[in-house]
């Protein structure tokens, strides 16, 4: 990854931080900040407010730590489910490919997915022991 492409990335992490937090805020999400997201995303975020539409975002939180991980459906045809942490890991294969290989995108519409439907309010909620955590994520 060249420094210059770093420093662009950082910026838009930062931009969309921004927009994230203000949708957390309101739990709703206007045209104006679609647009910059989809500016900075792109099709990645397309995907991802389809697959939040479709409702295919659930969050496993383990108890008693609280620790938390997202289950995101794909959208291929095999209907896949990705465990995914919507800052900085995704187990599905563009993620390894795209974001960590090639460093081309920010992150997968998985990630994006997880976070959306994060600041939205909008997942369902799945409650595990931490041990089930830990063996779901020794999966991964
Ligand atoms: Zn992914």
């Amino acid at each position: 990854m060249s420094s210059s492409g770093a420093g662009r990335m950082s910026a838009s992490f930062l931009v969309a931080e921004t927009i994230w937090k203000e949708i957390e805020s309101t739990h709703k999400v206007n045209d104006d900040q679609l647009w910059t997201l989809h500016f900075l995303f792109g099709k990645n975020f397309e995907g991802a407010t389809r697959i939040v539409d479709q409702r295919g975002v659930s969050k496993i939180s383990a108890h008693p730590s609280g620790r938390f991980i997202f289950q995101v459906a794909g959208e291929s045809r095999r209907k896949e489910q990705y465990l995914c942490f919507a800052e900085n890991f995704c187990a599905c294969y563009s993620f390894f490919y795209d974001v960590v290989n090639r460093g081309e995108q920010l992150c997968c519409k998985h990630q994006l997915a997880a976070r959306l439907a994060a600041s939205l309010g909008s997942y369902a909620e799945v409650k595990v022991s931490d041990e089930e955590l830990a063996l779901l994520l020794s999966r991964i």
